[in-house]
């Protein structure tokens, strides 16, 4: 006898069968798959298939059709044999990736989005254990939003601007994703990157979240280190276009100042801002303030412009990555490429709905708050109850694992 949650999770797997039969060439294996190692998670068993290799994007294609995956990936690295164990792979490069996630953005709504549910009582207290009703034991639920989605989005595009414009990544040779489920994916393919080793790529991610930065030594009005306090009017003068770290903590700064009255932190020098402001808006000149107001507010500055990166996921060389063009098995959603030019205005919660928008599915909620998914608002479900969806909206409260299918 199955049980409710097999019941859930075999319909879910047959909308996903029926899904890749007719989208397979959605599936959207990286550059040169026959040096990857690709692997899967199952919809029955509760483990990691790795080291598997394919001659070609189409073998690839055909495996995911044939075996229909809760979720799939592929190495950022190229191998000599994909398939043998780790230490017999023969490393030779890996593209460079970026993880960007909805959860490490400091946007206030994230904290609200766990729940706490018993599948069958519903919502339960923050911090319950269990059920107060049954004893089951409560599932914390991840929930995600637009506005933490935006945020991601933002973060993302800021990061493309910075590997164009900073680090010689060619537009052609980036590739931009939704996870299908809480946050973007980049991955650079430029040449000058694929062989970077571990150690290179930790420096690449302390550039890029401000780790073991010193402001000092990009001269810098700073007053904290050893170098003792730097006389403001020897310093090199700031300038809006300049390229690198120094030009956008300085532009930062100037549009901290424009955008605050009294930007926090810089409450004691609320009787000059107005005078730095006009003066900067002329001509940007540290001597207009003095170095104790620089050095907090450069410090503001730099915490904005610090990118909110996995750094794990970017120095680990053997990392596996989600596949493009396959569906996410925490949402159903399709992990989806976005054109560059398409990345300002992408709204996942529309463009990776791809399972059926017309076929309808009864379920039963335990609880759902409010949301918005391929184009319809659903309302919040306070109570457990039954209710008709269509089949993307039951099959992503299903996997949220806030649902389940009935019979
Ligand atoms: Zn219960
Ligand atoms: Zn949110």
């Amino acid at each position: 006898m199955s049980g409710p949650v097999e019941r859930s999770m075999a319909f879910v797997k047959r909308v996903f069968r029926e899904f890749y039969r007719d989208n397979v060439g959605v599936v959207s294996p990286p550059p040169r798959p026959e040096a990857r190692e690709f692997g899967y998670w199952s919809f029955e068993r509760g483990e990691m298939v790795r080291h598997l290799s394919f001659r070609s994007a189409e073998e690839v294609r055909a495996e995911i059709a044939k075996v229909v995956p809760l979720h799939a990936y592929r190495s950022a690295a190229y191998y000599q044999y994909p398939s043998a164990p780790m230490e017999e792979k023969g490393w030779q490069a890996a593209d460079l990736i970026f993880d960007i996630d909805a959860d490490h953005l400091d946007v206030p709504c994230v904290t609200q989005h766990v729940y706490r549910v018993c599948p069958v009582h519903g919502l339960l207290d923050d911090g319950a254990k269990t059920c107060p009703v049954c004893g089951t034991g409560a599932r914390e639920v991840d929930w995600v939003c637009d506005i933490c989605l935006s945020a991601a989005r933002a973060e993302t595009t800021r990061l493309v601007e910075i590997l164009v414009g900073e680090l010689g990544v060619n537009e052609g040779e980036l590739e931009v994703g939704f996870s299908g489920n809480r946050g973007y994916h980049i991955v650079a393919y430029s040449p000058d990157h694929l062989t970077l080793d571990q150690m290179a790529r930790k420096d690449l991610v302390g550039y890029l979240t401000c780790v073991g930065l010193s402001p000092g030594l990009l001269g810098l009005p700073w007053k904290r280190g050893g170098r003792g306090r730097p006389r403001l009017d020897l310093l090199p003068p700031p300038a809006f276009n300049e390229p690198g770290w120094r030009g956008r903590i300085i532009r930062r700064a100037y549009s901290i100042l424009q955008s605050q009255a009294v930007p926090p932190g810089l409450e004691r020098y609320a009787g000059i801002i107005r005078e730095i402001r006009d003066a900067w808006s002329v001509e940007p000149d540290w001597t207009v303030a003095p170095l104790g107001f620089w050095t907090r507010l450069l410090d503001e500055a730099i915490r904005m412009e610090a990118l909110r990166i996995d750094p794990v996921v970017t120095t680990d060389i053997h990392r596996l990555l989600r596949l493009s063009g396959t569906l996410n098995g925490k949402t159903g959603l399709l992990a989806k490429k976005i054109p560059l030019e398409m990345l300002e205005d992408f709204d996942p919660l529309n463009e990776c709905v791809v399972l059926p928008r017309e076929e309808r599915v009864r379920v039963r909620v335990a609880y759902s708050p409010a949301f918005r998914l391929g184009g319809e608002e659903f309302d919040e479900i306070s109570e457990p109850r039954s209710v008709m969806l269509p089949i993307y909206a039951g099959v992503y409260l299903v996997l949220k694992g806030l649902a389940r299918i009935e019979a």
